[in-house]
């Protein structure tokens, strides 16, 4: 009998829809399902995962396992239940989800290398590529094969192997390189007395008596003392240098002061509730809602406190890494080194550290964005998703899932607790909770009983017709002049970066495009335009590209161009602006939040990620200039979407005891988004807006999903949609659904590729994605089909 695995390759491909099977070798029989692998796969070497393993008497054709990864099994029972149910509802193969699992995006790639050994050459054939490998190996097959194309090399290795000439060597480059570093040791025994015999060497001497408290220090913060002074204190025994793995970490110098405080009834209440289930070592979902600055970071820390103490292991997500910084130092202040951070602005090395870390044990909490629910843990106990409505939380590319759904069905697996926090819940979660099947816990005040801001609407029709063209309004410029006089701080939210959002030819109406996608350039600061889907640039043009005039005018207001507006108005006052250009750097965020909560600067100035979650002691104000280009969104989550920004941006001022003020700038006062935001209601915003989906039968009545047909010819596309959407009728004849479009997407075209979309609404889902997958459409390289999409355009 021989072991046989079944092995998903990790790659991000739909075809690779089913397992192969791989002969385990004897070196290799400890394998198990859940472990990683190298195998042969076409012409490449490819990290794979075992799903399943079988004896069987015949495997003539198999291939071999070449090479074992980890040390141990990266998934355990619950990881490979999450991610089967993750392939089987959001229709991708097992290789797609697992590989979700895997910090980065590549697969560790493989490179077989023939080592020749030495030995008497007796004249075969093939002796030329014997010595070949003898002067030049160990090498990669590929290398030989170019350099000998007309051997067939396996054939000729084969038999150099046979005849004991050379070894088969496997190496994996892996993805990411351990670091090691110098420590400087005392050596435990010298015999020599260093007072004695450093006498009239004062460096060495100060280097051994700080040694003798220190015991190790890294080599690197003894920067002041030459080598010259290390070697020789080497060689007369007094120290010793070691070379050590050390684990990345940017975080590690985060220290803050522990503040303990005394909960609130409210707070108490939740934690208890949480708490029970805890011991109860059952799953549940709670959802939390809590209005803005009510303290449900608090509650999250009592949580994780009780789920320390079992010895279980915590994830803390945040939509957006720019929210990580706060939550990273809120837990610091409570766990200090307990945790490890987890999001795609750190490297590959140091997420891979990170997971190491979690593995010995060292930390047992982890806070992160997104990707951070699929870290590897031995004993889940929680899952806390902060701000759960944000859209963030769903992945907008193959596999299209949802954080939320992730979350929830690890923490089924492992019974372990799901909390859902916000101040703002997403209707799909309310409405849960409003039918049971969430718990739901609030927290209705603010803690102090600080209250919650005041909200001034502005009509910028009235500003128009003032003959007032600038983006701040009247009583804007006043709000801004009040709040630095009185030295405190503005938030600015406006969504839109770069300087101005679009070019246009004055005579002919002509806006400068993209070559790639079907949206306008964005004229940035350095003078280029600059397109925010494919990223691609070009310069401003002299003159019209349609009709060769002259009279190119730059349109609409972007975050620099406000930056610039704010200077001018406010000469004395210091703008600190983050939006995407300007935190591409590691720990940029953290540097722009951590510079404006120490008040070096008076106004904070971005795109949404300024208007969530931060908590500044002395942000009395915030204006909302861009409110009008999220509830127009042509989608049936617009007006849920405004409500949510509006009250999470005016949710940041006035936390701390003084009265906040907010203005929302727009063309469209009585939204009932916006009014309902002005009056912290979310209550009544939820049933105005349930009665919409009601109505038009959207979700949470209902469930949608999406086909997204694509091609790079417009034509050939609509034919193929069209053609699609009839099939999909027959298909579905049998299944109460309504099928809607083809119709173009919001944006037709993006990066050189067209794409329309058909939508599905039913309640039967699980009967429709059948039904796809039986006919073969989630393997159509043509389409890709987005379960609950979070845009349905
Ligand atoms: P939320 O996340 O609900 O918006 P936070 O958790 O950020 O609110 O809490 C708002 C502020 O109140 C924070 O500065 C926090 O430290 C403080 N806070 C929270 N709970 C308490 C409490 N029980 N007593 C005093 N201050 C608290
Ligand atoms: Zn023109
Ligand atoms: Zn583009």
């Amino acid at each position: 009998m021989n072991k046989v695995a079944k092995i998903f390759i990790n790659m991000p491909i739909k075809t690779i829809a089913k397992g192969y099977s791989y002969i385990v070798p004897d070196q290799f029989s400890y394998l198990d399902i859940g472990w990683r692998v190298c195998v042969p796969f076409g012409h490449q070497y490819l990290e794979g995962f075992v799903v399943e393993i079988a004896f069987v008497e015949n495997c003539d054709g198999l291939k071999e396992v070449v090479a074992v990864i980890d040390k141990s099994a990266w998934f355990n029972q619950e990881m490979m239940d999450t991610a089967k149910w993750i392939a089987s509802y959001y229709l991708c193969s097992l290789g797609e989800s697992m590989r979700l699992f895997i910090p980065g995006k590549k697969s560790i790639s493989v490179d077989l290398f023939y080592e020749a050994i030495a030995l008497e050459e007796n004249g075969i054939n093939c002796c030329c590529i014997y010595k070949y490998l003898q002067a030049n190996g160990p090498l990669n097959l590929n290398c030989l094969k170019k350099y000998f194309p007309t051997y067939d090399m396996e054939k000729v290795l084969e038999r150099l192997l046979s005849e004991g000439k050379i070894k088969k060597v496997y190496k994996i480059r892996s993805r990411a390189k351990e670091k090691f570093e110098k420590f400087v040791m005392i050596n435990e025994f010298c015999d020599k007395d260093p007072n004695i015999y450093l006498k009239n060497k004062p460096a060495q001497l100060r280097l051994v008596n700080l040694m003798l408290t220190k015991r190790k220090l890294p080599r690197k913060t003894l920067m002041e003392f030459s080598s010259s002074v290390i070697h020789a204190l080497e060689k007369d025994g007094f120290i010793h240098v070691v070379n050590e793995r050390v684990l990345r970490d940017s975080y590690k110098d985060y220290h803050f002061q522990m503040v303990k405080k005394s909960l609130n009834p409210s707070q108490e209440n939740a934690i208890e509730q949480v708490t029970a289930k805890i011991c109860e070592k059952k799953h549940d979902t709670f959802l939390l809602y809590g209005v803005t600055g009510s303290g449900k970071t608090e509650v999250y820390i009592n949580i994780v406190e009780k789920i320390r103490k079992l010895d279980k292991q915590a994830i803390i997500l945040v939509p957006e890494i720019a929210l990580a910084s706060q939550m990273i130092q809120r837990f610091k202040e409570n766990f200090s080194n307990d945790i490890v951070v987890m999001h795609s602005k750190l490297s590959i090395e140091e997420r891979n550290d990170a997971i190491e870390r979690l593995h010995n044990k060292e930390v047992g909490i982890v806070i992160g964005a997104r990707s951070a629910v699929f870290v590897p843990l031995d004993d889940l106990g929680v899952i806390i998703i902060d701000e759960e409505h944000e859209v963030s939380y769903k992945q907008e590319e193959r596999p299209y899932y949802h954080t939320r759904e992730v979350a929830k069905m690890r923490t089924f697996y492992s019974n372990a607790i799901l909390l859902l926090g916000s101040a703002t819940p997403s209707l799909e979660s309310y409405y849960k909770a409003q039918c049971s099947e969430y718990k739901l816990l609030s927290l209705p005040k603010r803690v102090n009983n600080s209250n919650l801001p005041s909200v001034h609407i502005v009509d910028m029709r009235n500003e128009l017709a003032k003959g007032k063209r600038s983006i701040l309004s009247d009583d804007l410029y006043a709000l801004i002049k009040k709040t630095l006089e009185n030295k405190e701080q503005i938030i600015i939210l406006l969504n839109r970066r770069g300087h101005s959002t679009f070019v246009l030819c004055r005579e002919c109406g002509h806006i400068i495009k993209c070559n790639h996608c079907d949206v306008p350039m964005v004229y940035h600061f350095s003078g280029i335009l600059r397109c925010h889907y494919c990223d691609s640039v070009k310069t401003v043009p002299q003159e019209c590209p349609h009709c060769y005039s002259r009279y190119i005018k730059y349109f609409g207001t972007g975050t620099q161009k406000l930056e610039e507006e704010l200077y001018r108005l406010f000469p004395n006052a210091s703008v600190l602006r983050m939006d995407r250009d300007t935190t591409t750097k590691k720990m940029a965020y953290e540097k722009i939040l951590d510079d404006f909560r120490k008040e070096k600067y008076q106004i904070l100035l971005g795109t949404q990620m300024v208007a969530k979650g931060h908590d500044f002691k002395n942000v009395t104000a915030v204006a909302i200039l861009s409110i009008d280009s999220t509830i127009n969104i042509p989608d049936f989550r617009a007006a849920e979407r405004g409500f949510q920004l509006l009250t999470q941006a005016s949710g940041r001022a006035g936390r701390h005891g003084n009265q906040g003020n907010v203005i929302v700038q727009t063309y469209n006062p009585c939204h009932y988004a916006i009014t309902h935001a002005k009056e912290h209601d979310f209550i009544s915003f939820y049933h105005e807006e349930m009665n919409f989906r009601k109505i038009l039968n959207y979700p949470p009545y209902n469930q949608l999903l999406k086909i997204i047909i694509f091609d790079m010819v417009e034509e050939i596309l609509i034919k193929k949609a069209e053609i699609l959407a009839r099939k999909l009728h027959l298909m579905m004849k049998s299944v109460k659904c309504n099928i809607i479009g083809p119709f173009s997407a919001n944006v037709v075209k993006v990066k050189d590729i067209y794409k329309m979309n058909i939508l599905i609404k039913s309640r039967e889902m699980g009967k429709i994605k059948q039904l796809l997958c039986e006919n073969e459409l989630d393997k159509r390289k043509d389409i890709t089909i987005d379960v609950d999409p979070m845009n349905s355009l």
